[in-house]
C-alpha cells in the first residue's frame, strides 16, 4: 500500500521506500540508495527555526541560508518551530520542494510540559509517584503534539549533588536509583507504547553525560570524575532510559575527563551504541560541536565536525558545521562515509517509526490544537501533579493545616502574588502571568480572609530567560506594611524563595539563601508574629538554616506550574495531605555543598563530642539541613518489625524483607517507604547508604500494613573503575524507613 503525500519531484522508481509492507530497515535502505551525499548530510543538520516561516522568503542573513538549505533538502530537523500553522509551513517545504521529500522532525524543549505547565522536574521527583510522573509527561506530549511538535528534548536525567548548579531544577535530584525510575516513567509518558496515535512524541535522554557534576556547580564547566562514579552515579538513568526505549540522546556541553561529551567516543560509541546497543540517534547540544574549538579540542570547524561525527554525534544542533564541513571531509577521505550512513540511518529510522513518511502532517491538526492545548483535563492533571510534588519540611505544633475559618491570615511576599514565576524556567510556549498565584488559590477559601502585603521584591526589572536578573537590596519600602499586616494576623503565610528564572540554564549561584531582602523581611516579620508558615518557591535546594531553626512550619512548593496556587492552598488548608519527599539534600550553608546522602565514609567517621579529629567542619553541624528522602505528613507513620527471611544468601537467591507501617495519626495519608542498603566492604569503598527500593502507600488513619521488598543481585552489585560490574560476597546492611536519616536496620551476608 502506497500512501504518497503531495510529493512533487519524486519519480516512480524512488517511491519504493513508501511501501509500508516492507520493513523499516528495508525502507531506509531503499531511500538511502537514492540520496546524494549532500542530502545525507542534510539529514544530520538541525536548525533553530526562529525565522518568519509564514511570511515571504527571507532575503538575507542566517535566515536566508537556513531557508535555502531547507528548500534543498539539507535540513533534517528544526527546533523551536511551534504551532500547527508554522509546522505545516516548514514541513510543506521539506516534503514538497525537495527532491526526495523527506519529512522534518520538529524538536522543542517540552521540559515541564508545554502550555499548561506542570511542576518543574525536580518538584515532580519529590512526589516519588511514578504513575503521576508518567501521566504528567503524557500530558506534556499531548499538548506539544497538538502544536505540531513531535520530539521533546526531555527528560533531563542528569544526576547532580550540587545545588549551586541552576539546572538542578530540570533533573530528578541526587540519587541514581530514583532518577532511573523517573527516567523510565518520563520516557514512557512521552513516547507511550508507540507513535501510532498523534499524542505521543519522541523523547531525548540528556545531557550525555556528566553535566550534573560541573566543577563548582558553574554552568558549562568541566567535569573530572572517576570511571566508577560515572558508571554508578551518572549513567544509571541514561541506561534506564535506553532500556525503556528512548529514541534519542543529547550530548552535554561539558568535557568529561578532558574530552568534550560531544566528541566522546567512549561515551557515545563504546557505551551507548555498542554496550547498550542504542538504535536511536544522538543530537548535539546547542552549538556544542562548534564549542569544541573553545574547549581546545578542535582547531577549527572542520576538525570539530570530524571529531563529533566520528565519535557518534549524529545530528548537529545549530553549529552549522555538519552541513558546511562533512561533505568535504568525506570527499577528502578524512571521514568514512559509513559514519554518515550510520547516522542517517538512525535519523531516518525514527522518521519512519513515527509514520512521518505516511503522513508528514500527522501532528498538524488545527482542530486538535484548539481542543487539546490548555484543556480542562490537562489543568486537572497538572494540579494533581503539583499537589503530589509538595514537601512538608517542618510543622511544629501542628501550625498546619490552617483553619478554614476563624483565623486571620496575613499573606506576605512578592512570590505570593506572582503569576509568572510558578511557571518555572522552561516555559517558552506559555504566556506570562498565566499561573494561579498563591493569593488567588487562598482566596478561594472564602471563610478565611487573607490580607496580602508584598513586602519586598525578589529582584528588580522584568525577568527573562536569557537576561541576568538584578538583585536589589536597597528597596525596603514594603517592609512596614508587611510587618503591620503580620502584626494583625493569627497566622502569617510567607511565600519566599527564587523566581522561576533564578534557576535553570545559565543560573548558577554561589549563595543558596533567599535572594534580595527576603531573609531580612522574614526576620523582621518574625519579630512581630512567630506563627509563620514559610512557603518556599525555588528550583534548587536552599540553605535556610535560620528559617529551619525559627520558623515553625515550612512547606517546599518549588515552582509548581500553571495550577501552583491552587495546589499550595489545598495543602495549606488541609484539603490535600502532603506526601512528597526530598529528592535532594538541603544544605545548611553553601560551604557544605556538595552534601548528599549516598556519600562515602572517611576513615574518621566518629562523631564523638570531644574529638575534633573526625571528619567535619568546625563551624557547622555535619548533617544536611533536610536530608534526602525527608518529608512530613499531617498524619504520623510508625515503622516497626523490619524482618528478613534469612541471614545468609547465595547470589541467585532473592532477599525478602518486610516492615510494618502504621498510620498512628488522625488523618488518612500517604507515605513513601524507603529501602537503602550498604555494602559493608568491597574492592572499592561503597557509599554509606544507597537507595534500592521504595513504595508509595496510602494508609487510612489507624491502618497498619506490612510492606514487602525483594532485593536481587541487580541491587547488590556496582561498577569498578574499569566499568566492570562486580557482585561481591560479604556483609550488607539494609535500612528501611521514612527518610534517609530515620531508618530501621538489619543485615545479611551474601555468600
Ligand atoms: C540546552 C538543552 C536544550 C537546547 C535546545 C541548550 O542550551 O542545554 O538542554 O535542549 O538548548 O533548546
Amino acid at each position: 500500500c502506497f500512501v504518497v503525500f503531495g510529493v512533487a519531484n519524486i519519480t516512480a522508481q524512488n517511491k519504493a521506500h513508501l511501501d509500508t509492507t516492507k520493513s523499516i530497515e528495508e525502507r531506509i535502505t531503499l531511500l538511502m540508495n537514492q540520496m546524494t551525499l549532500e542530502e545525507k548530510v542534510g539529514q544530520m543538520n538541525q536548525y533553530n527555526g526562529f525565522w518568519e516561516v509564514t511570511g515571504p522568503a527571507p532575503q538575507g542573513g542566517s535566515s536566508k541560508i537556513k531557508y535555502d538549505h531547507l528548500n534543498k533538502g539539507w535540513v533534517g530537523s528544526l527546533l523551536n518551530v511551534r504551532g500547527v500553522q508554522k509546522v505545516r509551513e516548514v514541513q510543506k517545504i521539506a516534503v514538497e520542494n525537495t527532491r526526495l521529500g523527506i519529512p522534518l522532525i520538529i524538536g522543542f524543549d517540552v521540559i515541564h510540559s508545554y502550555k499548561t505547565l506542570s511542576p518543574i522536574p525536580l518538584a515532580e521527583a519529590a512526589s516519588w509517584d511514578m504513575e503521576a510522573i508518567k501521566k504528567s509527561a503524557a500530558i506534556a506530549a499531548a499538548e506539544a503534539a497538538a502544536s505540531g511538535i513531535n520530539w521533546t528534548f526531555a527528560p533531563n536525567v542528569d544526576v547532580t549533588i550540587d545545588a549551586r548548579w541552576g539546572r538542578v531544577m530540570e533533573g530528578a535530584g541526587e540519587d541514581p536509583f530514583l532518577a532511573s525510575k523517573i527516567a523510565v516513567a518520563r520516557v514512557k509518558g512521552f513516547q507511550g507504547d508507540d507513535f501510532s496515535g498523534t499524542n505521543t512524541i519522541a523523547a531525548c535522554a540528556k545531557h550525555f553525560a556528566g553535566y550534573g557534576f560541573v566543577e563548582s556547580g558553574k554552568e558549562y564547566n568541566n567535569v573530572d570524575m572517576s570511571v566508577s562514579r560515572l558508571y554508578n552515579s551518572v549513567l544509571p538513568p541514561f541506561k534506564a532510559a535506553n532500556d525503556a526505549g528512548v529514541k534519542t540522546f543529547m550530548n552535554a556541553f561539558n568535557t568529561l575527563n578532558g574530552i568534550p561529551a560531544t566528541a566522546n567516543r567512549f561515551l557515545l560509541r563504546d557505551i551507548l551504541k555498542t554496550k547498550w546497543d542504542f538504535q536511536g540517534f544522538v543530537v548535539s547540544d546547542w552549538a556544542s560541536i562548534g564549542e569544541m574549538i573553545s574547549h581546545g579540542y578542535a582547531k577549527d570547524g572542520a576538525e570539530a565536525a570530524e571529531k563529533a561525527a566520528e565519535a557518534g554525534s549524529d545530528m548537529d544542533m545549530e553549529s552549522y558545521l555538519y552541513v558546511n564541513e562533512l561533505v568535504n571531509l568525506v570527499k577528502e577521505k578524512k571521514l568514512d562515509i559509513e559514519i554518515i550512513n550510520d547516522a542517517v540511518r538512525r535519523i531516518l529510522r525514527l522518521k519512519f517509526e513515527m509514520g512521518l513518511f505516511e503522513n508528514p502532517y500527522k501532528y498538524c491538526d488545527e482542530k486538535r490544537e484548539k481542543e487539546v492545548i490548555g484543556s480542562a483535563s490537562h489543568h486537572d492533571g497538572v494540579l494533581d501533579m503539583a499537589k503530589k510534588s509538595i514537601v512538608l519540611l517542618k510543622n511544629d505544633n501542628n501550625l498546619l493545616p490552617l483553619k478554614k475559618s476563624g483565623q486571620k491570615i496575613a499573606l506576605i511576599g512578592a512570590l505570593a502574588s506572582d503569576k509568572t514565576s510558578p511557571l518555572g524556567s522552561w516555559r517558552i510556549a506559555a504566556d506570562d502571568d498565566t499561573a494561579v498565584s498563591v493569593l488567588e488559590g487562598m482566596q478561594k477559601y472564602k471563610n478565611s480572609p487573607v490580607t496580602y502585603a508584598l513586602g519586598t521584591a525578589v529582584f528588580s526589572g522584568k525577568p527573562t530567560f536569557t537576561k541576568e536578573l538584578e538583585i536589589n537590596t536597597d528597596d525596603k519600602s514594603g517592609f512596614e506594611k508587611a510587618i503591620a499586616t503580620a502584626r494583625q494576623a493569627d497566622v502569617v503565610v510567607m511565600v519566599l524563595g527564587e523566581h522561576g528564572f533564578q534557576s535553570g540554564e545559565g543560573r548558577s549561584r554561589t549563595n543558596l539563601d533567599l535572594p534580595g531582602n527576603q531573609q531580612e523581611l522574614l526576620e523582621e516579620v518574625f519579630k512581630v508574629n512567630k506563627n509563620i508558615v514559610l512557603v518556599l518557591n525555588n528550583g534548587r535546594p536552599l540553605a535556610i538554616q535560620w528559617a529551619a531553626n525559627h520558623i515553625p512550619a515550612i512547606v517546599e512548593a518549588w515552582q509548581l506550574g500553571s495550577e501552583s496556587g491552587n495546589a499550595i492552598a489545598e495543602v495549606l488548608y488541609g484539603d490535600y495531605n502532603p506526601s512528597g519527599k526530598l529528592p535532594i539534600s538541603f544544605p545548611r550553608n553553601v560551604g557544605q555543598v556538595p552534601i548528599y546522602y549516598n556519600h562515602y565514609n572517611t576513615g574518621r567517621p566518629s562523631n564523638s563530642e570531644n574529638n575534633v579529629f573526625w571528619s567535619h567542619y568546625s563551624d557547622v553541624e555535619k548533617t544536611p539541613l533536610f536530608p534526602f528522602g525527608h518529608g512530613l505528613s499531617y498524619t504520623k507513620f510508625d515503622y516497626r518489625d523490619l524482618k528478613i527471611n534469612k541471614t545468609i544468601f547465595s547470589v541467585e537467591e532473592p532477599i525478602k524483607l518486610s516492615v510494618s507501617v502504621t498510620n498512628t495519626g488522625n488523618l488518612d495519608g500517604k507515605e513513601v517507604v524507603q529501602l537503602y542498603i550498604r555494602d559493608v566492604s568491597g574492592s572499592i569503598s561503597r557509599p554509606v547508604k544507597e537507595l534500592k527500593g521504595f513504595e508509595l502507600i496510602a494508609l487510612k488513619k489507624g491502618e497498619q500494613r506490612t510492606i514487602n521488598f525483594t532485593l536481587t543481585k541487580e541491587d547488590l552489585g556496582y561498577y569498578d573503575n574499569g566499568g566492570n560490574y562486580l557482585l561481591e560476597p560479604g556483609m550488607f546492611k539494609v535500612f528501611v524507613g521514612t527518610s534517609s536519616d530515620q531508618l530501621l536496620e538489619t543485615e545479611f551476608e551474601l555468600k
